[in-house]
């Protein structure tokens, strides 16, 4: 293994390259969204770390392609067990990183190490075609080399997961560049993986946002795994043309969720608002907009005022937080921006009074509903990212569907509804990679995570996730005569 000797601390925070924690001359840091708060410093690669890391992966990627599939889940589990016995530590960080509720952030940790878990009960084998008249014909998946994780800021631990387990499995070298606005899990998470891979397996850099092109155009890159927004995939799709370089994408959403008239308000609006309020909004799966039948609206929009009121918002470190900052002032400043039209646009926004938010100095903004707004408002059509909710009226089926679906956004969708028969056709007719019936953002492990539309493409979950970092390969075998 790479080294194993040095205790995780969790007060530095270095690029990990070939085997060893590696710094830079330049150094950047981010702040606590809550307390504004220096965070600890971080490297800025350059050009001269990319290619350090890059050369390192490559020579990595060849030894470990040959280590048995066996033997590579036994490092990944072990890796697995490691991140839980550091589970409060990781969740900790989370808070200080992203400005997540304490629960929010250990939530977040221990669903990374379910995941790690759950893909290593998965499997690859070569699947034998035909084997007729001397003749054998497999399919197999050989790994693609050297592949990147480009992760966003708003899940890094479970973004990370959901790519180093993967990637790994199926025999790759892997390198994580985290966002420069949560830099600091990705990197303890790489630093963590020396105790468990051979050097060059598992590599972390942090640095701005240019770090990211220095990754996607190099040609001894193999595959690029990237996790963010549709305008920079935009950017990253066509840097990844460079070089042909194989590219996945789960981007951003707009998940509508539709609610019958048949269930009951208050249970209801319990689920909904707090799928809602998840991580402030910041949650690409969150529900972000909801549609509710005219025979139960008043109602629900009654219990779901309750449930805003009622949350605590606050530092993720005090009891009870339930809503904490925005994760970083760009963020901030465009939730902030929103805001401002709904107020110039006179929509309705509820509750009147709701959670205070005096006195905290961080990126804190409170909670609020919009209620009936116009279909073409902004708080309908974008993707707020903040906790903001726009709640619908609908009273007909074929009209509420289509309603949902004007959107450029197919990452999720939930229908809510005790006639199962009505959910399901309802949910048959919802463009999202993902449909939930009486839930929403649930996702396994074990289970294809799928993007629709402008969500993105491929996937990084279940088995596809696993042929996302191969290539297929045919083999035709004789007998020689
Ligand atoms: P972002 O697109 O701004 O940044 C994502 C990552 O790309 C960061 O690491 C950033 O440094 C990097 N990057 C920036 N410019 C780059 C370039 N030119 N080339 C390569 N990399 C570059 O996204 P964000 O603001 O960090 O994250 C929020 C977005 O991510 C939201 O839209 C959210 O819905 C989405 N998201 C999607 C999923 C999903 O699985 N579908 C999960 C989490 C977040």
């Amino acid at each position: 293994m790479a080294d194993n000797s040095t205790p995780l601390t969790f007060t530095s925070f270095e690029n990990v390259i070939d085997g060893k924690l590696s710094s830079t001359e330049l150094k950047r840091h981010t702040v606590n969204p809550s307390t504004l708060e220096a965070n600890p410093d971080v490297p800025v690669s350059t050009q001269h770390e990319v290619d350090k890391t890059i050369a390192a992966a490559q020579a990595a990627a060849e030894s470990w392609a040959k280590v048995p599939w066996v033997e590579r889940k036994k490092a990944v589990e072990a890796y697995a067990d490691a991140l839980e016995a550091h589970a409060t530590e990781f969740g900790n960080l989370l808070v200080r990183e992203m400005g997540l509720a304490l629960s929010a952030a250990e939530f977040e940790v221990h669903w990374g190490v379910e995941w790690l878990r759950d893909f290593c009960k998965l499997s690859l084998p070569d699947k034998e075609i035909n084997a007729d008249c001397g003749r054998q014909v497999i399919e197999r998946y050989v790994p693609v080399g050297v592949g990147v994780g480009i992760i966003p800021w708003n899940g890094p631990v479970i973004l990370a997961c959901g790519k180093i387990a993967p990637a790994l499995l199926t025999g790759n070298a892997l390198i994580l560049k985290p966002s420069p606005f949560a830099p600091y899990s990705v990197l303890k998470m790489a630093e963590l993986g020396l105790q468990f891979f051979p050097r060059g397996v598992l590599q972390a850099l942090s640095g701005h946002d240019d770090l990211g092109p220095l990754l996607t155009t190099h040609p001894d890159v193999g595959k690029v795994s990237f996790t963010g927004s549709g305008a920079v995939a935009k950017k990253v799709m066509k840097s990844c043309s460079t070089n042909l370089t194989r590219v996945s994408f789960e981007l951003g959403g707009n998940d509508p969720a539709i609610v019958c008239g048949d269930v009951d308000p208050a249970t209801v609006a319990q689920k909904i608002g707090t799928i809602a309020l998840l991580r402030s909004g910041q949650l690409c799966m969150a529900v972000k907009r909801v549609y509710i039948h005219e025979s139960i609206y008043d109602a629900v929009l009654a219990e779901l005022v309750k449930h805003f009121e009622g949350v605590k918002v606050g530092d993720g470190f005090e009891k009870d937080t339930v809503v904490g900052p925005l994760s970083n002032q760009p963020q901030y400043e465009r939730v902030k921006e929103l805001l401002a039209n709904i107020e110039e646009t006179k929509l309705d926004v509820l509750p009147k009074g709701g959670p205070s938010i005096e006195g905290l100095k961080g990126f804190f903004i409170k909670p609020i509903l919009v209620a009936n707004p116009p279909d073409d408002a902004r708080v309908v059509v974008e993707e707020p990212f903040g906790p903001i909710l726009p709640v619908m009226k609908w009273s007909d089926e074929a009209d509420v569907i289509q309603r949902a679906n004007d959107t450029s956004y197919g990452l999720g969708a939930s229908v809510w509804s005790k006639d199962l028969a009505q959910a399901d056709r309802i949910g048959n007719r919802l463009q999202a990679g993902n449909i939930w019936i009486n839930t929403h953002a649930e996702l396994q492990a074990s289970t294809a995570f799928a993007c629709h539309k402008q969500s993105g493409y491929g996937s990084e979950l279940g088995v596809d996730g696993l042929k996302n970092w191969c290539n297929v390969q045919a083999v035709y075998t004789r007998t020689f005569s």
